[in-house]
């Protein structure tokens, strides 16, 4: 096989998975240890509170040795029963799976959305959440499930809102939310936003490789997953909740992957790095500035809402005619940059600048170096450098970190 690019690192920027840390990377390192030995449970205990933290709840959180769609099942099937009606929100192509899922496992999903293309492009509209559940005056819906961070299209959802229009309607639903990709880069708070099952995954905000998921609790989730008829025995939470009590789980956990997030805890809680709010501010910036490039170059944002902009990735639409799959080829084949596909609807449409993971200032300028050549050269009119606007943002909006100093 032709190797493309013998030397230097590949930019690796697609909305997950993320480029790791050295640290994580030399965590996950160190030998595997007996998963039953007196050491595991002090590294289980420091995940799980760790990840309380970041997940801002005092509620369990539990661990998965699998991917997202692992944790979005759990979610599901440790609360439902067969054709419970769920009320599941279209903001894109991972809202699209997850109500596939639940149709697969019998539930009977209404799939609320903005009619045409405008859907894919706005974030959840609580005040059609609130109609609906207005509507159901016998309480048949039994969760409401959102996507706080669509991937698929770089458009945030207001979580908070979501849960006002629940309660607004005084409706007994659910909330249930997907942050497989906005935890850890993106403003979330479990407890304080009255989320009741939250899912999310490794490979995102929390820097890791794939292949861990968690699912963030309630004491209401708790309750209902006591009812629940959806057959579950991997996913059950009571014998992982019952025993993550000590530190332990009831099957193989996995161990290396357990180091790395240990580690990765460590460094988004730093206080001396200004901990959770100097993430989600790092991201916010990151976001502001790889608009400003796309706003130079004048091609369109996929959002079209700037209030639910993501942190996390941009949605960059191509021309009319200019696939983005071919650019994006160009991209990688010339200059060892990966940028997310267009998923579903926005096939070839668009693609997706990842601001996420292990990234810095300079990082985002290459990745910007190489869009701007990659479309230069796949014939894109560009109105402006976008590679020059960035560094103008970047340079005239220092970190906050740095402006403490
Ligand atoms: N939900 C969202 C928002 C995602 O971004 C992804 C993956 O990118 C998934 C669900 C599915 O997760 P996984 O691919 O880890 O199974």
């Amino acid at each position: 096989t032709l190797d493309f690019h013998p030397t230097g690192r590949h930019f690796l920027q697609i909305p997950g998975p993320s480029p790791v840390p050295d640290r994580i990377l030399r965590a996950m390192s160190l030998p595997t240890i007996d998963h039953r030995g007196p050491e595991f449970a002090l590294l289980g205990k420091r995940v799980l509170s760790g990840m309380q933290k970041i997940f801002q709840t005092k509620h369990p959180v539990v661990i998965y040795p699998a991917s997202g769609t692992g944790a979005w099942e759990a979610a599901l099937a440790n609360t439902l029963s067969p054709g419970d009606p769920v009320l599941m929100y279209e903001t894109g192509h991972f809202a699209s799976l997850w109500n596939n899922m639940a149709t697969r496992l019998g539930l009977k999903t209404e799939f609320l959305g903005l009619p045409g293309a405008e859907g894919w492009r706005r974030g959840v509209q609580a005040d059609m959440v609130e109609k609906r559940l207005r509507a159901d005056t016998q309480h048949q819906i039994k969760a409401v499930c959102v996507v706080h961070n669509e991937t698929s299209t770089g458009v945030t959802s207001d979580i908070r809102a979501v849960r006002k229009a629940i309660d607004a309607a005084k409706h007994p639903a659910l909330l249930m939310v997907d942050s497989i990709s906005g935890l850890a880069s993106a403003e979330y708070r479990h407890d304080d936003w009255g989320v009741d099952v939250c899912v999310s995954g490794s490979q995102k905000g929390l820097m890791l490789p794939p292949g861990i998921s968690f699912n963030a609790l309630s004491p209401k989730a708790l309750e209902a997953s006591k009812t629940s008829k959806l057959p579950k025995s991997f996913w059950a939470w009571d014998e992982m909740v019952d025993m993550n009590k000590t530190g332990y789980f009831p099957y193989t956990p996995n161990t290396n992957l357990l180091y790395g997030l240990a580690e990765a805890c460590d460094m988004l809680l730093d206080p001396q790095q200004g901990g959770l709010e100097a993430v989600f501010a790092r991201h916010r910036r990151w976001g502001e500035g790889v608009r400003a490039a796309v706003k130079a170059w004048s091609l369109e944002i996929q959002c079209v809402d700037p209030a639910v902009y993501s942190p996390v990735l941009t949605g960059v639409m191509t021309p009319e005619g200019i696939d983005a799959d071919a650019v994006r080829k160009t991209i990688y084949e010339r200059f060892d940059l990966s940028l997310g596909t267009g998923l579903g609807k926005v096939k070839g449409r668009m693609f997706r600048i990842g601001h996420l993971g292990d990234c810095n200032d300079l990082t985002l300028m290459a990745a910007l170096s190489g869009c701007e050549m990659g479309l230069k050269l796949s014939g894109v009119k560009l109105a402006g450098s976008g590679v020059q606007a960035a560094m103008d943002y970047f340079a005239g909006h220092p970190a906050p970190q740095l402006l403490q100093k």
